[in-house]
Protein backbone atom coordinates (compact mmCIF):
# COMPACT_ATOMS: atom_id res chain seq x y z
CA UNK A 1 0.00 0.00 0.00
CA UNK A 2 2.85 2.48 0.69
CA UNK A 3 3.93 2.44 -2.51
CA UNK A 4 0.65 3.34 -4.21
CA UNK A 5 -0.34 6.57 -1.83
CA UNK A 6 -3.27 8.17 -3.24
CA UNK A 7 -4.54 5.25 -5.53
CA UNK A 8 -7.18 3.96 -3.86
CA UNK A 9 -8.91 2.49 -7.24
CA UNK A 10 -6.12 0.33 -7.58
CA UNK A 11 -5.78 -1.07 -4.09
CA UNK A 12 -9.45 -1.70 -4.34
CA UNK A 13 -9.11 -3.84 -6.78
CA UNK A 14 -6.08 -5.20 -5.62
CA UNK A 15 -7.48 -5.84 -2.30
CA UNK A 16 -10.78 -7.89 -3.78
CA UNK A 17 -8.76 -10.15 -5.61
CA UNK A 18 -6.26 -10.83 -3.01
CA UNK A 19 -9.11 -11.77 -0.69
CA UNK A 20 -10.43 -14.39 -3.53
CA UNK A 21 -6.82 -15.87 -3.91
CA UNK A 22 -5.14 -16.20 -0.62
CA UNK A 23 -7.32 -19.00 0.78
CA UNK A 24 -6.85 -21.28 -2.79
CA UNK A 25 -2.94 -20.05 -2.72
CA UNK A 26 -2.61 -21.78 0.83
CA UNK A 27 -3.74 -24.62 -0.95
CA UNK A 28 -1.01 -24.39 -4.05
CA UNK A 29 1.64 -22.92 -2.65
CA UNK A 30 3.87 -23.11 -5.61
CA UNK A 31 1.79 -19.93 -6.66
CA UNK A 32 3.82 -17.87 -3.03
CA UNK A 33 6.66 -18.74 -4.74
CA UNK A 34 9.13 -16.77 -6.98
CA UNK A 35 7.96 -13.43 -6.19
CA UNK A 36 4.99 -14.15 -7.76
CA UNK A 37 2.26 -11.85 -6.20
CA UNK A 38 4.62 -9.00 -5.89
CA UNK A 39 5.07 -9.35 -9.42
CA UNK A 40 1.55 -9.60 -10.30
CA UNK A 41 0.59 -6.09 -8.55
CA UNK A 42 3.52 -4.21 -10.25
CA UNK A 43 2.79 -2.89 -13.70
CA UNK A 44 5.27 -4.18 -16.35
CA UNK A 45 5.78 -0.30 -17.41
CA UNK A 46 3.66 2.88 -16.55
CA UNK A 47 3.80 5.57 -19.69
CA UNK A 48 2.75 9.03 -18.86
CA UNK A 49 3.46 11.82 -21.50
CA UNK A 50 2.22 15.28 -22.64
CA UNK A 51 -1.29 15.85 -25.20
CA UNK A 52 -0.90 19.56 -26.07
CA UNK A 53 -3.28 20.30 -28.53
CA UNK A 54 -4.74 23.41 -30.15
CA UNK A 55 -8.26 24.09 -29.72
CA UNK A 56 -10.79 25.56 -31.82
CA UNK A 57 -10.30 28.97 -30.58
CA UNK A 58 -6.38 28.43 -31.20
CA UNK A 59 -5.70 27.88 -27.72
CA UNK A 60 -3.28 25.85 -26.70
CA UNK A 61 -4.70 22.68 -24.27
CA UNK A 62 -2.38 20.33 -22.34
CA UNK A 63 -3.52 16.65 -21.15
CA UNK A 64 -1.96 14.28 -19.37
CA UNK A 65 -1.57 11.10 -21.31
CA UNK A 66 -1.15 7.24 -19.89
CA UNK A 67 -1.05 3.81 -20.72
CA UNK A 68 -0.48 0.65 -18.31
CA UNK A 69 1.51 -2.08 -19.95
CA UNK A 70 0.42 -4.25 -16.87
CA UNK A 71 0.74 -8.00 -18.20
CA UNK A 72 2.06 -9.47 -21.21
CA UNK A 73 2.58 -13.01 -19.11
CA UNK A 74 -0.17 -14.70 -21.91
CA UNK A 75 -0.11 -12.07 -24.47
CA UNK A 76 0.86 -8.89 -26.50
CA UNK A 77 -0.92 -5.92 -23.90
CA UNK A 78 -4.97 -5.39 -24.37
CA UNK A 79 -6.98 -3.02 -23.36
CA UNK A 80 -8.98 -0.08 -23.81
CA UNK A 81 -8.58 3.85 -23.94
CA UNK A 82 -10.19 6.47 -21.67
CA UNK A 83 -11.25 9.95 -22.09
CA UNK A 84 -12.73 11.19 -19.11
CA UNK A 85 -12.04 14.13 -16.78
CA UNK A 86 -11.75 11.60 -13.85
CA UNK A 87 -8.83 9.87 -15.43
CA UNK A 88 -5.87 9.42 -13.22
CA UNK A 89 -3.05 6.89 -12.41
CA UNK A 90 -5.01 5.08 -10.17
CA UNK A 91 -7.79 4.58 -12.09
CA UNK A 92 -5.94 3.31 -14.75
CA UNK A 93 -3.95 1.33 -13.01
CA UNK A 94 -6.66 -0.48 -11.64
CA UNK A 95 -8.40 -0.99 -15.06
CA UNK A 96 -5.11 -2.60 -16.15
CA UNK A 97 -4.93 -5.00 -13.24
CA UNK A 98 -8.29 -6.34 -13.85
CA UNK A 99 -8.07 -6.43 -17.43
CA UNK A 100 -4.97 -8.89 -16.87
CA UNK A 101 -7.47 -11.24 -15.55
CA UNK A 102 -10.37 -10.79 -17.23
CA UNK A 103 -8.70 -11.42 -20.69
CA UNK A 104 -6.89 -14.30 -19.21
CA UNK A 105 -10.83 -15.34 -18.88
CA UNK A 106 -11.50 -15.41 -22.50
CA UNK A 107 -8.81 -17.97 -23.01
CA UNK A 108 -7.85 -15.71 -25.94
CA UNK A 109 -3.59 -15.11 -25.77
CA UNK A 110 -4.17 -11.43 -24.38
CA UNK A 111 -2.21 -9.65 -21.84
CA UNK A 112 -3.33 -6.81 -20.05
CA UNK A 113 -3.16 -2.78 -20.32
CA UNK A 114 -5.12 0.53 -20.16
CA UNK A 115 -4.90 4.13 -21.40
CA UNK A 116 -6.78 7.05 -21.13
CA UNK A 117 -6.45 10.81 -20.61
CA UNK A 118 -7.95 13.00 -18.53
CA UNK A 119 -9.25 14.77 -21.65
CA UNK A 120 -12.94 15.79 -21.51
CA UNK A 121 -14.38 14.93 -24.76
CA UNK A 122 -17.79 16.62 -23.52
CA UNK A 123 -18.44 20.02 -25.26
CA UNK A 124 -15.70 19.78 -28.06
CA UNK A 125 -16.34 20.02 -31.42
CA UNK A 126 -15.56 16.76 -33.66
CA UNK A 127 -12.11 18.72 -34.84
CA UNK A 128 -11.11 19.36 -31.66
CA UNK A 129 -11.76 15.20 -30.65
CA UNK A 130 -10.12 14.33 -33.88
CA UNK A 131 -7.15 17.02 -33.04
CA UNK A 132 -6.62 15.48 -29.35
CA UNK A 133 -6.70 12.00 -30.56
CA UNK A 134 -4.39 12.79 -33.14
CA UNK A 135 -1.65 14.62 -30.64
CA UNK A 136 -2.53 11.53 -28.06
CA UNK A 137 -1.71 8.78 -30.79
CA UNK A 138 1.87 11.05 -31.73
CA UNK A 139 3.09 10.05 -28.58
CA UNK A 140 1.69 6.22 -27.92
CA UNK A 141 2.51 5.54 -31.27
CA UNK A 142 6.14 4.49 -29.50
CA UNK A 143 4.72 2.14 -27.23
CA UNK A 144 2.00 -0.07 -28.71
CA UNK A 145 1.94 -2.13 -31.91
CA UNK A 146 -0.03 -5.70 -33.28
CA UNK A 147 2.58 -7.56 -31.37
CA UNK A 148 3.18 -5.61 -28.53
CA UNK A 149 0.16 -3.58 -26.69
CA UNK A 150 -3.17 -3.38 -29.09
CA UNK A 151 -5.58 -0.52 -27.22
CA UNK A 152 -9.49 -0.01 -27.92
CA UNK A 153 -12.14 1.85 -26.77
CA UNK A 154 -13.45 2.96 -23.11
CA UNK A 155 -15.36 5.63 -21.69
CA UNK A 156 -15.44 8.63 -23.89
CA UNK A 157 -13.82 6.57 -26.74
CA UNK A 158 -15.95 4.69 -29.05
CA UNK A 159 -15.84 3.82 -33.46
CA UNK A 160 -14.97 8.15 -34.07
CA UNK A 161 -12.27 7.81 -31.57
CA UNK A 162 -10.90 4.57 -32.23
CA UNK A 163 -10.89 5.56 -36.45
CA UNK A 164 -8.84 9.07 -35.78
CA UNK A 165 -6.18 7.15 -33.62
CA UNK A 166 -6.32 4.21 -35.87
CA UNK A 167 -5.60 6.45 -38.83
CA UNK A 168 -3.35 8.36 -37.38
CA UNK A 169 -1.21 5.48 -36.15
CA UNK A 170 -1.08 4.57 -39.79
CA UNK A 171 0.11 7.34 -40.78
CA UNK A 172 3.08 7.60 -38.57
CA UNK A 173 4.04 3.27 -38.45
CA UNK A 174 3.11 3.90 -42.43
CA UNK A 175 2.07 -0.04 -41.80
CA UNK A 176 -1.69 -1.10 -41.73
CA UNK A 177 -0.93 -3.45 -38.62
CA UNK A 178 -4.01 -4.25 -36.21
CA UNK A 179 -2.96 -1.98 -33.56
CA UNK A 180 -6.56 -0.56 -32.29
CA UNK A 181 -9.51 -3.30 -32.47
CA UNK A 182 -13.19 -1.27 -32.40
CA UNK A 183 -12.12 -0.60 -35.95
CA UNK A 184 -14.95 0.53 -38.35
CA UNK A 185 -15.79 -1.89 -40.81
CA UNK A 186 -14.61 -0.26 -43.86
CA UNK A 187 -10.86 -0.51 -42.39
CA UNK A 188 -10.66 -3.98 -40.70
CA UNK A 189 -13.17 -3.81 -38.05
CA UNK A 190 -15.25 -6.64 -36.60
CA UNK A 191 -18.90 -7.51 -36.62
CA UNK A 192 -20.21 -7.37 -33.52
CA UNK A 193 -17.65 -5.87 -31.53
CA UNK A 194 -19.61 -2.39 -30.91
CA UNK A 195 -22.27 -4.73 -29.06
CA UNK A 196 -20.14 -7.53 -28.06
CA UNK A 197 -19.71 -6.02 -23.97
CA UNK A 198 -23.93 -5.21 -24.09
CA UNK A 199 -24.62 -8.88 -25.25
CA UNK A 200 -22.09 -11.00 -23.72
CA UNK A 201 -23.28 -9.11 -20.09
CA UNK A 202 -26.59 -10.31 -20.85
CA UNK A 203 -25.76 -13.68 -22.17
CA UNK A 204 -23.67 -13.96 -19.08
CA UNK A 205 -26.57 -12.89 -16.74
CA UNK A 206 -28.75 -15.31 -18.60
CA UNK A 207 -26.31 -18.19 -17.46
CA UNK A 208 -26.41 -17.24 -14.18
CA UNK A 209 -30.34 -17.08 -14.28
CA UNK A 210 -30.13 -20.64 -15.31
CA UNK A 211 -28.62 -21.66 -12.62
CA UNK A 212 -31.90 -21.20 -10.82
CA UNK A 213 -33.94 -22.20 -13.36
CA UNK A 214 -34.69 -18.60 -14.38
CA UNK A 215 -34.25 -16.37 -17.61
CA UNK A 216 -34.39 -13.39 -18.39
CA UNK A 217 -38.72 -13.71 -20.43
CA UNK A 218 -40.61 -11.01 -18.15
CA UNK A 219 -38.53 -9.93 -15.51
CA UNK A 220 -37.36 -6.38 -15.11
CA UNK A 221 -34.66 -4.92 -15.14
CA UNK A 222 -32.31 -1.72 -14.61
CA UNK A 223 -29.46 -0.79 -16.74
CA UNK A 224 -27.20 2.31 -15.66
CA UNK A 225 -25.08 4.22 -18.16
CA UNK A 226 -26.43 4.87 -21.46
CA UNK A 227 -23.28 4.46 -23.69
CA UNK A 228 -22.04 2.13 -25.46
CA UNK A 229 -22.13 -1.18 -23.13
CA UNK A 230 -25.55 0.30 -21.90
CA UNK A 231 -27.41 0.20 -25.39
CA UNK A 232 -26.49 -3.37 -26.11
CA UNK A 233 -27.40 -4.57 -22.72
CA UNK A 234 -30.81 -2.91 -23.18
CA UNK A 235 -31.20 -4.31 -26.10
CA UNK A 236 -30.11 -8.24 -25.88
CA UNK A 237 -32.43 -7.92 -22.39
CA UNK A 238 -35.20 -6.53 -24.50
CA UNK A 239 -34.62 -9.40 -27.24
CA UNK A 240 -34.92 -12.29 -24.46
CA UNK A 241 -38.21 -10.69 -23.16
CA UNK A 242 -37.10 -8.94 -20.37
CA UNK A 243 -38.36 -5.07 -19.62
CA UNK A 244 -35.98 -2.45 -19.06
CA UNK A 245 -36.91 0.27 -17.00
CA UNK A 246 -33.85 2.57 -16.91
CA UNK A 247 -30.95 3.83 -18.17
CA UNK A 248 -29.32 6.74 -16.75
CA UNK A 249 -25.60 9.08 -17.26
CA UNK A 250 -24.07 11.09 -15.12
CA UNK A 251 -26.97 13.96 -14.73
CA UNK A 252 -29.73 11.64 -13.85
CA UNK A 253 -32.01 8.72 -14.20
CA UNK A 254 -34.63 7.47 -16.82
CA UNK A 255 -37.42 5.60 -14.87
CA UNK A 256 -39.53 4.06 -18.08
CA UNK A 257 -42.54 1.85 -16.44
CA UNK A 258 -43.56 0.52 -20.06
CA UNK A 259 -40.29 -0.89 -20.73
CA UNK A 260 -37.58 0.02 -23.50
CA UNK A 261 -38.96 -0.60 -26.88
CA UNK A 262 -36.54 -1.26 -29.98
CA UNK A 263 -38.14 2.75 -31.67
CA UNK A 264 -37.38 4.08 -28.12
CA UNK A 265 -33.93 2.56 -28.09
CA UNK A 266 -32.85 3.93 -31.64
CA UNK A 267 -33.89 7.02 -30.48
CA UNK A 268 -31.56 7.06 -27.28
CA UNK A 269 -29.11 5.84 -29.72
CA UNK A 270 -29.03 8.81 -31.99
CA UNK A 271 -29.30 11.14 -29.03
CA UNK A 272 -26.27 9.78 -27.64
CA UNK A 273 -24.41 8.53 -30.90
CA UNK A 274 -25.04 10.86 -33.26
CA UNK A 275 -25.80 14.49 -31.08
CA UNK A 276 -23.67 13.38 -28.21
CA UNK A 277 -26.60 14.47 -25.63
CA UNK A 278 -28.05 13.86 -22.45
CA UNK A 279 -30.63 11.36 -21.12
CA UNK A 280 -32.88 14.10 -20.57
CA UNK A 281 -32.43 14.86 -24.52
CA UNK A 282 -33.81 11.52 -24.74
CA UNK A 283 -36.79 12.35 -22.34
CA UNK A 284 -37.86 14.97 -24.11
CA UNK A 285 -38.03 13.15 -27.07
CA UNK A 286 -40.40 10.07 -25.88
CA UNK A 287 -41.87 11.95 -23.01
CA UNK A 288 -40.60 9.37 -20.57
CA UNK A 289 -39.82 10.77 -17.12
CA UNK A 290 -36.10 11.88 -15.99
CA UNK A 291 -35.12 12.07 -12.78
CA UNK A 292 -32.24 14.43 -12.03
CA UNK A 293 -29.28 13.43 -9.90
CA UNK A 294 -30.20 10.25 -8.88
CA UNK A 295 -29.09 6.65 -9.81
CA UNK A 296 -31.44 3.90 -11.07
CA UNK A 297 -30.57 1.17 -8.24
CA UNK A 298 -33.94 2.71 -5.71
CA UNK A 299 -36.06 1.55 -8.79
CA UNK A 300 -37.67 -2.41 -7.63
CA UNK A 301 -36.04 -4.69 -10.49
CA UNK A 302 -35.15 -8.95 -10.70
CA UNK A 303 -31.55 -7.80 -12.68
CA UNK A 304 -29.50 -5.21 -11.92
CA UNK A 305 -26.95 -4.34 -14.49
CA UNK A 306 -24.31 -1.16 -14.09
CA UNK A 307 -23.41 -0.61 -17.19
CA UNK A 308 -21.59 3.49 -16.35
CA UNK A 309 -18.27 3.19 -14.49
CA UNK A 310 -16.58 2.55 -11.57
CA UNK A 311 -18.01 2.47 -7.53
CA UNK A 312 -21.39 3.62 -8.93
CA UNK A 313 -23.14 1.37 -6.68
CA UNK A 314 -22.58 1.52 -3.01
CA UNK A 315 -23.69 -0.52 -0.12
CA UNK A 316 -26.96 1.74 0.58
CA UNK A 317 -28.02 1.04 -3.48
CA UNK A 318 -26.90 -2.92 -2.71
CA UNK A 319 -29.35 -2.50 0.07
CA UNK A 320 -32.01 -1.11 -1.71
CA UNK A 321 -31.89 -3.59 -4.61
CA UNK A 322 -32.05 -6.33 -2.06
CA UNK A 323 -34.52 -5.26 -0.21
CA UNK A 324 -36.88 -4.92 -3.73
CA UNK A 325 -36.20 -8.80 -4.53
CA UNK A 326 -33.00 -8.29 -7.03
CA UNK A 327 -32.32 -11.97 -7.96
CA UNK A 328 -29.04 -11.14 -10.16
CA UNK A 329 -26.36 -8.11 -10.66
CA UNK A 330 -24.25 -8.65 -13.57
CA UNK A 331 -21.36 -5.94 -13.95
CA UNK A 332 -20.93 -4.74 -18.04
CA UNK A 333 -19.06 -1.82 -16.22
CA UNK A 334 -15.52 -1.96 -14.93
CA UNK A 335 -16.09 -2.76 -10.77
CA UNK A 336 -18.98 -0.47 -10.34
CA UNK A 337 -20.11 -1.85 -6.99
CA UNK A 338 -18.10 -0.82 -3.96
CA UNK A 339 -16.48 -4.02 -1.88
CA UNK A 340 -18.82 -3.25 0.57
CA UNK A 341 -21.64 -3.90 -1.98
CA UNK A 342 -20.49 -7.01 -3.65
CA UNK A 343 -19.74 -8.33 -0.69
CA UNK A 344 -23.93 -7.73 0.85
CA UNK A 345 -25.06 -9.21 -2.63
CA UNK A 346 -23.20 -12.14 -1.95
CA UNK A 347 -24.44 -12.46 1.68
CA UNK A 348 -27.72 -11.85 0.72
CA UNK A 349 -27.56 -15.02 -1.98
CA UNK A 350 -27.92 -12.80 -5.09
CA UNK A 351 -26.49 -13.96 -7.96
CA UNK A 352 -23.54 -11.43 -8.40
CA UNK A 353 -21.18 -11.09 -11.43
CA UNK A 354 -17.90 -9.32 -11.46
CA UNK A 355 -17.19 -7.19 -14.39
CA UNK A 356 -13.73 -8.84 -15.07
CA UNK A 357 -16.14 -12.31 -15.88
CA UNK A 358 -19.09 -10.70 -17.23
CA UNK A 359 -17.90 -7.79 -19.34
CA UNK A 360 -15.23 -9.52 -21.16
CA UNK A 361 -17.38 -9.97 -23.64
CA UNK A 362 -16.24 -6.99 -25.32
CA UNK A 363 -12.28 -7.75 -24.97
CA UNK A 364 -13.10 -11.35 -26.14
CA UNK A 365 -14.58 -10.02 -29.53
CA UNK A 366 -11.60 -7.40 -29.58
CA UNK A 367 -9.74 -10.46 -29.72
CA UNK A 368 -11.46 -12.03 -32.38
CA UNK A 369 -11.11 -8.78 -34.52
CA UNK A 370 -7.17 -9.71 -34.41
CA UNK A 371 -7.50 -13.25 -35.40
CA UNK A 372 -9.38 -11.70 -38.11
CA UNK A 373 -7.06 -8.63 -39.10
CA UNK A 374 -4.36 -11.18 -38.96
CA UNK A 375 -5.75 -13.91 -41.63
CA UNK A 376 -7.31 -10.75 -43.50
CA UNK A 377 -10.63 -12.03 -43.53
CA UNK A 378 -13.91 -11.17 -42.05
CA UNK A 379 -16.28 -13.35 -40.56
CA UNK A 380 -20.13 -13.11 -40.45
CA UNK A 381 -21.92 -11.88 -37.96
CA UNK A 382 -23.49 -15.31 -36.84
CA UNK A 383 -19.83 -16.67 -36.53
CA UNK A 384 -18.72 -14.27 -34.22
CA UNK A 385 -22.11 -13.47 -32.50
CA UNK A 386 -22.05 -17.39 -31.93
CA UNK A 387 -17.94 -17.43 -30.54
CA UNK A 388 -18.68 -14.52 -28.04
CA UNK A 389 -21.86 -16.54 -26.93
CA UNK A 390 -19.49 -19.41 -26.28
CA UNK A 391 -16.83 -17.54 -24.67
CA UNK A 392 -19.25 -16.30 -22.01
CA UNK A 393 -20.54 -19.46 -21.64
CA UNK A 394 -16.78 -20.61 -21.09
CA UNK A 395 -16.04 -17.98 -18.66
CA UNK A 396 -19.48 -19.13 -16.73
CA UNK A 397 -18.22 -22.47 -16.78
CA UNK A 398 -14.72 -21.43 -15.07
CA UNK A 399 -16.45 -19.20 -12.32
CA UNK A 400 -18.35 -22.09 -10.98
CA UNK A 401 -15.16 -24.60 -11.16
CA UNK A 402 -13.01 -21.95 -9.20
CA UNK A 403 -15.85 -20.47 -7.42
CA UNK A 404 -17.28 -23.25 -4.96
CA UNK A 405 -16.66 -22.02 -1.29
CA UNK A 406 -16.42 -24.58 1.18
CA UNK A 407 -20.10 -23.96 2.42
CA UNK A 408 -21.44 -25.19 -1.11
CA UNK A 409 -22.21 -22.02 -2.28
CA UNK A 410 -21.12 -20.61 -5.72
CA UNK A 411 -18.80 -17.30 -5.36
CA UNK A 412 -18.80 -15.37 -8.85
CA UNK A 413 -15.96 -12.95 -7.54
CA UNK A 414 -13.81 -15.97 -6.02
CA UNK A 415 -14.02 -17.96 -9.64
CA UNK A 416 -13.34 -15.04 -12.05
CA UNK A 417 -10.45 -13.97 -9.72
CA UNK A 418 -9.25 -17.40 -9.15
CA UNK A 419 -9.38 -18.86 -13.30
CA UNK A 420 -7.88 -15.49 -13.85
CA UNK A 421 -5.02 -15.65 -12.10
CA UNK A 422 -4.06 -19.37 -12.28
CA UNK A 423 -3.86 -19.28 -15.75
CA UNK A 424 -1.47 -15.71 -15.84
CA UNK A 425 0.43 -17.22 -12.74
CA UNK A 426 1.20 -20.41 -14.25
CA UNK A 427 2.36 -18.45 -17.53
CA UNK A 428 4.68 -16.43 -15.41
CA UNK A 429 5.68 -19.24 -13.41
CA UNK A 430 7.13 -20.78 -16.37
CA UNK A 431 9.02 -17.95 -18.17
CA UNK A 432 11.04 -17.53 -14.64
CA UNK A 433 11.56 -14.12 -13.18
CA UNK A 434 11.42 -11.53 -16.04
P1 LIG B 1 -19.40 5.20 -22.89
O1 LIG B 1 -18.54 6.39 -22.86
O2 LIG B 1 -20.02 4.76 -24.16
O3 LIG B 1 -20.58 5.37 -21.83
C1 LIG B 1 -20.30 5.61 -20.49
C2 LIG B 1 -21.61 5.83 -19.75
O4 LIG B 1 -21.35 5.88 -18.36
C3 LIG B 1 -22.27 7.14 -20.11
O5 LIG B 1 -23.66 7.01 -19.98
C4 LIG B 1 -21.71 8.07 -19.05
O6 LIG B 1 -22.53 9.17 -18.77
C5 LIG B 1 -21.66 7.16 -17.85
N1 LIG B 1 -20.61 7.64 -16.94
C6 LIG B 1 -19.28 7.71 -17.20
N2 LIG B 1 -18.62 8.22 -16.16
C7 LIG B 1 -19.55 8.48 -15.24
C8 LIG B 1 -19.50 9.02 -13.94
N3 LIG B 1 -18.33 9.39 -13.37
N4 LIG B 1 -20.67 9.12 -13.26
C9 LIG B 1 -21.85 8.73 -13.81
N5 LIG B 1 -21.95 8.22 -15.05
C10 LIG B 1 -20.83 8.11 -15.74
O7 LIG B 1 -18.52 4.03 -22.25
P2 LIG B 1 -18.73 2.44 -22.34
O8 LIG B 1 -20.17 2.12 -22.44
O9 LIG B 1 -17.79 1.92 -23.34
O10 LIG B 1 -18.17 1.99 -20.92
C11 LIG B 1 -19.00 1.85 -19.76
C12 LIG B 1 -18.31 0.94 -18.75
O11 LIG B 1 -18.12 -0.35 -19.33
C13 LIG B 1 -16.94 1.40 -18.27
O12 LIG B 1 -16.76 1.00 -16.93
C14 LIG B 1 -16.00 0.60 -19.16
O13 LIG B 1 -14.72 0.45 -18.59
C15 LIG B 1 -16.76 -0.72 -19.22
N6 LIG B 1 -16.38 -1.59 -20.32
C16 LIG B 1 -16.50 -1.17 -21.62
C17 LIG B 1 -16.19 -2.02 -22.64
C18 LIG B 1 -16.41 -1.67 -24.06
O14 LIG B 1 -16.28 -2.55 -24.91
N7 LIG B 1 -16.77 -0.45 -24.40
C19 LIG B 1 -15.62 -3.37 -22.38
C20 LIG B 1 -15.63 -3.75 -20.99
C21 LIG B 1 -15.97 -2.87 -20.02
P3 LIG B 1 -22.01 10.64 -19.19
O15 LIG B 1 -22.16 10.70 -20.67
O16 LIG B 1 -22.91 11.56 -18.46
O17 LIG B 1 -20.57 10.74 -18.73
Amino acid sequence: AERNLGQPEFLQAVTEVMESLWPYIEKHPKYAEQGLLDRLVEPERVVMFRVSWVDDHGQVQVNRGYRIQHSMAIGPYKGGIRFHPSVNLSVLKFLAFEQTFKNALTTLPMGGGKGGSDFDPKGRSPGEVMRFCQAFVCELFRHVGADTDVPAGDIGVGGREVGYMAGMMKKLSNRADCVFTGKGLSFGGSLIRPEATGYGTVYFADEMLKTRGRSFDGLRVSVSGSGNVAQYAVEKAMSLGAKVVTVSDSSGTIIDEDGFTPEKLAILMDVKNHHYGRVNDYAKRTGVRFEAGVRPWHVPVEVALPCATQNELDIKDATTLIKNGVLCVAEGANMPSTIEAAKAFEAAGVLYAPGKASNAGGVATSGLEMSQNAERMSWPREEVDARLLQIMKGIHAACQQYGKRADGSLSYVDGANIAGFVKVADAMLAQGVI
